[in-house]
């Protein structure tokens, strides 16, 4: 099991502080910060990866 960005798919996330609001993730590459993290294995990161694309590719 691992944390991937909700944004990026990147599996680099900082734990920034755990509270009352719960734990807060930052990510390394596209500098996200939410408490909201997908927990999921290697083959999820592939299909974050390409919806992001996807996403970008659109007008
Ligand atoms: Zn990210």
């Amino acid at each position: 099991m691992k944390y991937i960005c909700p944004q990026c798919g990147n599996t680099e996330l900082y734990l920034e502080s755990g509270g009352i609001m719960g734990n807060i993730y930052h990510c390394k590459k596209c500098s996200y910060v939410g408490t909201f993290v997908i927990e999921g294995e290697e083959d999820m990161i592939k299909e974050i990866e390409e919806g992001h694309k996807a996403e970008t590719r659109k007008p």
